[in-house]
């Protein structure tokens, strides 16, 4: 449905790219050997994560394009990454929550290690972002930053952990504007990080219709959020976390505009 409505639309000018495979040495930043070899062994790893074939594969390509996506990002372009399936639940040696590799983790550690001296994350997706913690905790040069509701799926993210990883815990049904600010707070914090590189979760879900959580969003917020983003002034690439009501590829246009400035 997000292709069709980004295809079908001419605000903005859209050049496609298809994902390249990653380096093995890319994941195996993020995550243990072991975990690489459990994702080819056909069982599922738990309720809302199934074992499918070839599953290893679609993880890899969505690994792939977080990378691809950090270097269109440090060549100037404005970039998302639309490949499912999704990233931040995915722990160092555990798949979860429907994400098997932690591609924004990934994506952050290899432009660590090709030259990036600080990344910052910043993670609306409605739900914590357990997985990148995990992987990112007291990693140098990087801060997490994480806005979800609380109580919620997965259960973490009620304080602050590490020394870099930040959670901004929301009630449920929070009203909007008050969600605005945590959000609004949330970026104040990690532009005091003064990052060269900004990766976004970019999941959907917090959207007042989504049918996985109970918060209060508009369409008119991803567009704010797109646009907060341009006028960082920094490289930013965002990856498709979650998101699950029919509207999602109206929220995905709306933030697209914002980060184009339409
Ligand atoms: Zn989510």
């Amino acid at each position: 449905m997000t292709l069709e409505r980004l295809r079908r639309q001419k605000e903005i000018p859209i050049t496609w790219a298809k994902p390249a495979q990653p380096e093995k040495a890319s994941l195996l930043r993020a995550h243990t050997p072991e975990h690489l070899a459990r994702l080819e062994q056909p069982v599922d790893f738990d309720g809302d994560t199934p074992y499918l074939p070839g599953i290893a594969d679609h993880a890899r390509a969505s690994a792939g394009a977080g990378l691809e996506a950090v270097k269109a990002a440090r060549a100037g372009e404005s970039v998302f990454s639309l490949m499912r399936p999704p990233g931040h639940h995915a722990t160092r040696d555990r798949a979860m929550g429907f994400c098997y590799l932690g591609n924004i983790a990934i994506a952050a550690l290899e432009a660590l290690a090709t030259g990036i001296k600080r990344v910052a994350i910043y993670d609306f997706d409605v739900h914590h972002g357990n997985g990148t913690e995990d992987v990112l905790m007291n990693h140098p040069g990087v801060a997490f930053f994480s806005i979800h509701q609380y109580p919620c799926y997965p259960g973490t993210g009620g304080r602050n952990v590490g020394n870099n990883c930040f959670n901004f815990p929301v009630a449920p049904e929070t009203p909007r504007g008050e969600y605005r600010q945590i959000l609004s707070s949330a970026f104040e914090h990690l532009q005091d990080f003064k990052p060269e590189l900004v990766g976004v979760s970019a999941g959907f879900d917090a959207y007042a219709r989504d049918p996985l959580a109970q918060e209060t969003l508009e369409t008119e917020d991803y567009h704010w959020l797109g646009t907060s983003f341009r006028e960082l002034g920094v490289p930013v690439f965002s990856l498709l976390e979650g998101g699950y009501s029919d509207d999602l590829p109206d929220l995905i246009f709306a933030y697209l505009r914002g980060l184009e400035g339409k």
